[in-house]
């Protein structure tokens, strides 16, 4: 519902400069308004996505970072930044297809989610997902989160192929289907 708690918990439990958002609510409207005999019919709508890192199998992040300080954790394939080794050079930033990595010009590095690792640890959910007010997040084993819905991206996110993302949008209940809309 956009109602951005998810961005906030992040930037609170990072500690985020202004700027940084790991997590960002993306906020999309389509559709036309057609005038008819004197009438303007609205056939419009608008949605949020919630993106941040989505931890991606082919991870074009760590691929191009020429330093190492990107890597995916072999135990459960998180996406993580080792930033004694950022050296700020920003590949990253301009390889990630979703904007994940930020660049903070205070640091000179670069920032990204990484699924709240040190809240894992502790056998807790990611802050987005617990702060959610209405459950519209998840967080898990893909295969899992696969098995319920299948939807790798939406018509507004980059082709899945570039990264493979680890990552399910699953449409509104009420959602139209632009091909089978009247
Ligand atoms: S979403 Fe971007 S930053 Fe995250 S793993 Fe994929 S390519 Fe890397
Ligand atoms: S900015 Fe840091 S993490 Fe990103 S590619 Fe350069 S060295 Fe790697």
């Amino acid at each position: 519902m956009g109602c951005h708690t998810c961005q906030i918990a992040c930037k609170e439990r990072s500690d985020l400069p202004v700027g940084q958002r790991w997590r960002r609510i993306i906020e999309l409207a389509a559709g036309t308004f057609e005038e008819s005999e004197g009438f303007v019919r609205a056939r419009v709508s608008a949605w949020y996505l919630s993106m941040a890192c989505n931890h991606c199998a082919r991870p074009l992040c760590v691929a191009n970072c020429p330093t190492g300080a990107l890597h995916k954790r072999p135990t459960d394939g998180i996406v993580l930044v080792d930033p004694s080794r950022c050296i700020g050079c920003r590949y990253c930033t301009w390889s990630c297809p979703y904007g994940a990595p930020q660049f903070d010009a205070l640091q000179g590095k670069v920032g990204k989610c990484d699924a709240c690792a040190d809240r894992l640890a502790r056998a807790q959910q990611p802050a987005c997902v617990e702060s959610c007010p209405v459950r519209a997040l998840r967080f898990g084993p893909i295969e899992e989160l696969r098995s319920s819905a299948n939807h790798p991206a939406s018509r507004e996110l980059p082709s899945p192929s570039l990264t493979d993302p680890s990552l399910v949008v699953r449409p509104h209940r009420d959602a139209i289907d632009p091909k089978q809309e009247p």
